[in-house]
């Protein structure tokens, strides 16, 4: 199969890659993945991610199988909530600055369970109340555990796009839903 990395060079590009490879995942189409001993050897020399993905740590959510691509074709970052804390942002800045991926997507997820803990009441042990704390003013305006999720990518969208080096580098900031169940990734 084509080594996609080398052919993106938009992110318009960029993000009709990430939308084909959801498609194949939601119609049980995938590409085998390239895993080989040389195909590892060609990418010690570097990396040329077309993406840079925020999203959840959750463990049903992993982007490299909903959207479907290669070792070395995205950058990801991942944590619960998927938020833009210093070290998600530290980890954009180089990604957009050092590897040129032309577009970053945020992408939350139903069922997400650290912003539901937000959208709560509930007190959390210190570090998980930490990033509790960092979704809870953010998602107020929310109705419910649903809407917080919208509510929460499109914070974190407007975040990323604050950083300097985005804005510097030019890179185009998206927002994102993956549905648990029925595997797509709206956009
Ligand atoms: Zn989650």
């Amino acid at each position: 199969m084509a080594d996609t990395s080398k052919l993106v060079h938009t992110w318009q590009t960029a993000l009709q890659h990430l939308k084909d490879g959801n498609k194949r995942y939601v119609e049980s189409m995938t590409i085998t993945r390239n895993i080989s001993l040389e195909q590892r050897e060609k990418l010690e020399s570097g990396q040329e991610p077309f993406a840079i993905i925020v999203t959840c740590s959750d463990s049903r959510v992993s982007p490299e199988i909903y959207f479907d691509q290669q070792l070395g074709h995205i950058f990801v970052i991942r944590n619960a909530g998927n938020i833009a804390d210093s070290t998600t942002l530290g980890s954009i800045e180089f990604a957009a600055e050092y590897l040129k991926s032309p577009l970053i997507v945020v992408v939350g997820h139903s069922s997400c369970g650290a912003v539901a803990g937000a959208f709560g009441e509930d007190k959390y042990s210190e570090n998980l109340q930490t990033i509790i704390d960092t979704i809870r003013p953010n998602i107020k305006s929310a109705k419910s555990a649903d809407e917080a999720i919208h509510v929460n990518i499109a914070h974190v969208v407007s975040l990323i796009k604050e950083n300097k080096i985005v804005q510097k580098m030019a890179t185009t900031v998206v927002g994102a839903y993956y549905n648990i169940k029925s595997g797509e990734v709206l956009f």
